[in-house]
């Protein structure tokens, strides 16, 4: 039979985990799959590891626990729990039960018979999300979608289901800082997706603050263009191209013999000019720093143990 895994990142979940693996199970025991469930305690504060490990100790051959040292982040987690599946197909999902897990059938179902290697979901609404964020998330969208070489669908989950092949090839991609929702198109395949109406977690709270998720907007947008980095360079070059026109209007007006107050003129050009080298020199950095991260190599995250 064929295996099914199940990926579980999870942060501070002490009241989901149980309700997660209840859900779960009762779906994926009607199915025609072996399956195994793979949480990751992403460094938890809280009693999630060890509610894990209660499961793990009922279910050993069902239930596998990697667990971090500290807090790594969701994408670390998820790497971690995408290396450990062994399945033909593998499942990725929150323990918030924000992922129904009624889909999976129909995922399979619709899998085998489009022939997709990739069947994903995606929200087609946010309900129940503040406004602000909604809108945010949606400018963020329409922007890295004009920019990229592959669609960011707007709402799609991480909640996909992935043959084999198609998690080998996330595998095979090796940088350090992962945006998943990139490299999850990156790598292309035939990919459909379910739509469904968002779902509010069943118990504890969102881990991801305001300033967390526009950080992530912006990780997406840096590692995935280097729009901005030529926005720097036209904004630097259109720049240099009116001053050198000033420049050459001041010469011929004083050469004319008309009075011209250099001084204000002096003090706007050198301030606008530091603005703009400013923000030339801090666009650099942006993509100094994801170089930096690459280039030192570092492990994602840290494995304290893995329960098998
Ligand atoms: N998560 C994690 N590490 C983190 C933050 C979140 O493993 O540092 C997990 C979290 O436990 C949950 C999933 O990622 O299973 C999604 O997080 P959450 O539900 O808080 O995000 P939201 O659904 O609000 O976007
Ligand atoms: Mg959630």
């Amino acid at each position: 039979m064929a295996l099914l895994s199940i990926v579980v990142p999870c942060y501070n979940e002490e009241l989901t985990v149980d309700l997660f693996y209840e859900a779960v199970t009762e779906v994926v025991n009607k199915m025609d799959l072996d399956h195994e469930i793979i949480f990751v305690n992403d460094g938890s504060k809280d009693q999630t590891l060890n509610k894990m490990l209660a499961l793990h100790n009922a279910h050993p051959s069902e239930v596998k626990v990697v667990d971090f040292s500290r807090n790594f982040g969701k994408e670390a987690a998820l790497l971690a729990g995408l290396r450990h599946a062994k399945g033909d197909y593998v499942t990725v999902m929150d323990s918030d039960l924000q992922d129904p897990p009624a889909y999976l059938p129909r995922m399979l179902e619709t899998m085998e018979k489009n022939g997709d290697d990739v069947v994903g979901t995606r929200r087609v609404t946010r309900a129940g999300e503040p406004k602000i964020r909604s809108w945010f998330a949606r400018q963020f969208y329409k922007l890295i979608n004009q920019w990229i070489e592959v669609e960011i669908v707007d709402g799609a989950r991480d909640f996909r289901l992935m043959k084999r092949q198609v998690v080998d090839s996330i595998l095979s991609l090796k940088e350090y800082s992962r945006f998943s929702k990139g490299l999850f198109v990156w790598v292309g395949y035939q990919t459909e997706y379910l739509e469904y109406e968002n779902i509010e977690r069943v118990a504890g709270e969102t881990k991801w603050s305001f300033f967390k998720l526009f950080r992530y907007a912006l990780d997406g947008i840096v590692e995935y263009t280097n729009v901005p980095l030529r926005l720097s360079e036209f904004a630097g070059g259109a720049l240099t191209g009116i001053m050198t026109l000033e420049l050459l209007v001041l010469l011929v007006m004083s050469l004319a013999g008309k009075a011209v107050s250099f001084n204000a003129v002096l003090l706007s050009a050198v301030l606008f000019f530091g603005g703009v080298i400013l923000l030339a020199i801090g666009i650099v950095g942006e993509y100094l720093s994801k170089t930096y991260d690459e280039v030192k190599g570092r492990p994602q995250y840290i494995i304290k143990k893995y329960y098998e």
